[in-house]
């Protein structure tokens, strides 16, 4: 699945702009969790989810995170998030080919 969605992104988004966007955190452990708020602060960011979880983040293009997301490395939703199933459809087949900008799909 990941193979086939790499065709669609030429560069790589700002982790900010795209958790700003699909309100969505990949865990380590590979659980995704919606994203109540991300409060800006310099290079850092927080982010809250809808489970209560506090975390700081880095804006960085490579992070864990970021790729995660790209290559939709997880597993389960977070119960306790309880992500909207419109939402992950969306996350799941959409992102990378409709709905965020022509500087994330590959023409040609
Ligand atoms: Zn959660």
């Amino acid at each position: 699945m990941s193979n086939e969605n790499k065709r669609y992104y030429r560069k790589q988004i700002e982790l900010f702009l795209l958790l700003d966007k699909i309100k969505l955190w990949p865990s380590r452990t590979g659980i995704l969790h919606g994203i109540r708020s991300i409060e800006k602060k310099g290079d850092f960011a927080e982010v809250t989810t809808h489970c209560g979880k506090t975390f700081q983040i880095y804006n960085s293009r490579n992070s864990r995170a970021a790729r995660w997301l790209r290559n939709k490395w997880v597993s389960r939703p977070c119960k306790d998030c309880r992500i909207p199933e419109w939402k992950l459809e969306k996350y799941s087949t959409t992102f990378f080919t409709q709905h965020y900008g022509s500087d994330l799909r590959h023409k040609d």
